[in-house]
């Protein structure tokens, strides 16, 4: 017998609580997750619809007294059931419980936080309500009596008015209400986190190679298309214009766009083309907000959607077109469980729209131009620029030379001349450092001690020179005087941190007006949007920052970027070290000169031969892919091969030891049975992950290889079920992260 596990009325009811009905003889075929039924509910059996979430052999309660599925509930889909789907899809190739598929697929309404509208309306012509005034005068109902003369001169007033200011109770309206003497109507108000909008004239005509793109990407048959096209190139503007074709067709779009670039100006661009058929979501809402944007967009009330990756989730009924924006950054990926990723949702939602998937990159990820190369996406490029300005002049300079040449200084001779020189033009400099954090590990220079986090296995950084922090649990400390190990004065830190530099340049430029961009900086509410501003305003000289200065903004006075040392990223522990390494240097040099005068780069590293330096230095993005992908296939690394990392923790260390044996022994036996279609399997590991523990939390890793992502999900689902099945695994955890996009 089969069973189905049900959730009622989604929007409303707990997600995390589902049903069993026994599903009847003849009707297993048809009843999978997603598909809506009738049920009967409650003491009463009440006809109720519900979905089905999910189909299992295994009752969960005694089956004599379980009820029966009535039937399908034939219709048009309604938009939860395909969303039910996609979190099947979800939960199935990436790995995790249903429920947590479904929250991360459909919003939950936060009911606290919902804000409704009531209003009271008189239901009756005055004729009645003169009848009703004598009878509740006769009665000295006061307040009955107060209410419907109030009524009788306004008509409509809100609950709200009534209750407070007129002090009748909840009780005595709805006492009325059901004589039929008034009626409660309630409205949702919805928050919109956007102000100041205003629809402007659209003025820009598209040049000829965006025309071309445009009628390309409309009358191909293709599901998805990849725009390689350099910053500045037009790419926006042809989003737009397939975007004004979709909503001409009365289909919806989303638009995703990373976090981090999702600033004012590109919010603007859309709004002063579209006007209020925009609607955002981001981070910073609250879940009401986000609820309430979701809503508009499942109502219809709003056409696009603007987000980071979980916009990818807006339930539009008829999704005609996805945008992905930066296609390449690892953003899209979800961190958290189930570790899907936005591009291939993307696709599974517009298939089933029959709608269509465009992605853009001035350096598309090695992922999506393999498969566009391979005929399934289909390739545009834009390789000029859609403003005349000219692409920056690069300079890469050999770090080792310059400390031969007895320079101590962070900046190279050809960097600090440009510095100099733009000073003296008013012009503006941009210095980034290519990595995350601040400065580095902090370590004795006598004994090599390291100072690290007692609860988990990295080492702490310097925060304002005076204390440590952990950045995986927090952590923190003062920084110690002395090296704990050998009582030695010369601790200090390592690497080359956005405060370093920033004192640096202090020390060299004391002229120089500068502003620091990092995590430090940019905690508070709208600090990254400020700080950004501030610099496009003119106040300041150079901006010092990681990462996140190379994203968004176009400063049309920034003429000289700066990129201290372009290697960190390489050493990151993952086969995407390099990928990684060449977009951030081509974003950062593509930061110089987006205004009429010409810019420079200067890209400091010791390894000024590595080919993904040497190709973002030459802006050339197919050199650096052929010789990457040639890696990627000698590695048998994703794309080529598929892979899934299965991240299993727990506090025991001894007992995860043997649990990541037992996985692994479960596999092998797996592979063992199934032998004629497994060759293409590697299995790498169990060995200890990157960081072996956080927060007192011990972490294995363990990889699996294969030439077909089908054949990982097999593997995978087998896993599971020896996971739920065995008692060893109880204080154990196991996640999958498919194509991982880092280190573990
Ligand atoms: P991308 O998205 O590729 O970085 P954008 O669409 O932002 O490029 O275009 C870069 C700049 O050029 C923007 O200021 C944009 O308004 C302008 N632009 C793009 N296409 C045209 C065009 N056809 N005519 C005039 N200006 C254009
Ligand atoms: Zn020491
Ligand atoms: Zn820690």
């Amino acid at each position: 017998m089969l069973y189905a596990n049900i959730i009622v009325d989604i929007s409303h009811e707990k997600l995390d609580k589902s049903f069993q009905y026994i599903i009847p003889a003849g009707m297993e075929e048809k009843i999978r997750a997603g598909v809506m039924v009738k049920i009967p509910f409650g003491r009463g059996n009440r006809e109720i619809t519900g979905y089905v979430i999910e189909v299992t052999e295994v009752p969960q309660f005694d089956v004599s007294k379980m009820k029966h599925i009535i039937g399908i509930v034939d219709k048009s889909i309604p938009i939860e059931s395909r969303l039910i789907n996609l979190a099947w899809y979800i939960k199935e190739n990436y790995g995790s419980t249903m429920n947590q598929a479904l929250k991360t697929v459909i919003p939950v309404k936060v009911q606290t936080k919902s804000i409704e509208k009531k209003t009271v309306i008189l239901n009756i012509d005055r004729e009645k309500c003169s009848e009703y005034v004598q009878r509740f005068e006769k009665k000295h109902a006061v307040a009955r009596l107060r209410c419907l003369k109030e009524l009788l001169e306004h008509e409509r007033l809100p609950y709200n008015v009534i209750t407070e200011k007129l002090n009748i109770s909840s009780k005595t309206i709805k006492d009325m209400e059901e004589l039929g003497i008034i009626k409660v109507i309630s409205e949702k108000v919805y928050r919109n986190p956007i102000k100041n909008k205003e629809q402007r004239k659209y003025e820009i005509i598209l040049n000829r190679y965006q025309k071309k793109i445009v009628e390309q990407i409309r009358n191909s048959k293709k599901t998805v298309h990849l725009i390689h096209g350099i910053t500045g190139s037009g790419k926006t503007e042809v989003y737009m214009e397939l975007i004004d074709g979709v909503l001409k067709e009365g289909k919806e779009a989303i638009v995703l766009i990373p976090e981090i670039a999702l600033t004012y100006q590109t919010v603007i661009r859309f709004y002063s083309r579209f006007g209020d058929k925009v609607a955002i979501v981001n981070s910073k809402l609250s879940k009401g907000e986000k609820y309430d944007q979701f809503e508009l967009a499942k109502k219809g009330r709003v056409k696009i959607m603007i987000g980071p990756r979980s916009a990818i989730f807006t339930p539009f009924t008829n999704l005609g077109l996805i945008i992905i924006d930066e296609e390449h950054e690892g953003t899209y990926k979800s961190e958290n469980v189930p570790k899907y990723h936005a591009r291939e949702v993307a696709v599974y939602r517009a298939m089933e729209n029959q709608g269509k998937v465009v992605l853009g990159s001035a350096t598309p990820s090695v992922d999506s131009y393999y498969r566009a190369k391979k005929g399934e996406y289909a390739l545009y490029e834009m390789t000029e620029r859609a403003k005349a300005a000219k692409l920056p002049k690069v300079y890469v300079e050999d770090l080792r030379e310059e400390l031969k040449r007895g320079n101590k200084t962070m900046f190279s001779d050809r960097l600090n001349e440009l510095i100099k020189d733009r000073l003296k033009r008013r012009e503006q400099i941009m210095l980034f450092i290519n990595r995350r954090g601040y400065a580095g590990f902090v370590s004795c220079r006598s004994c090599g001690y390291v100072m690290k986090c007692p609860h988990c296995d990295v080492g702490l950084t310097l925060h304002n020179n005076d204390t440590l922090v952990c950045h995986y649990c927090n952590y923190t400390v003062s920084t110690p005087k002395v090296c704990p190990e050998c009582g030695s004065k010369y601790i200090a830190a390592f690497g080359t941190g956005t405060q370093k530099v920033e004192e640096a340049v202090k020390k060299m430029y004391p002229e120089a007006r500068v502003l620091r961009m990092d995590m430090d900086t940019t905690m508070a509410k709208d600090g990254h949007e400020k700080i950004l501003s501030s610099f496009a305003d003119g106040e300041a000289d150079i901006l010092v920052g990681t990462q996140m200065i190379v994203k968004g903004h176009d400063f049309s006075n920034v003429t000289l970027v700066g990129v201290i040392a372009a290697d960190m990223s390489l050493y990151a522990s993952d086969y995407r070290a390099a990928e990684r390494t060449f977009q951030l240097l081509t974003q950062a040099a593509g930061r110089a000169g987006r205004g009429e005068r010409e810019g420079e780069v200067v890209i400091q590293t010791y390894n000024p031969d590595n080919f993904a330096i040497e190709a973002a230095a030459k802006q050339d993005y197919k050199e650096f892919y052929e010789r990457e992908i040639l890696y990627r296939k000698l590695m048998e690394y994703p794309p080529c091969y598929s892979m899934t990392a299965l991240l299993i923790t727990s506090k025991d260390e001894k007992l995860l030891q043997k649990g990541s044996n037992m996985i692994k022994a479960s596999t092998e036996e797996y592979l063992g049975a199934n032998r004629e279609r497994t060759d293409d399997i590697r299995l790498i590991g169990p060995a200890k992950a990157n960081i072996s523990r956080i927060n007192d939390v011990y972490r294995m890793v363990y990889y699996i290889k294969s030439e077909e992502y089908g054949k990982l999900v097999e593997i995978k689902n087998h896993l599971e079920k020896v996971f739920k099945d065995n008692e060893l695994f109880k204080n154990i955890t196991l996640q999958f992260d498919f194509n991982p996009m880092g280190g573990i």
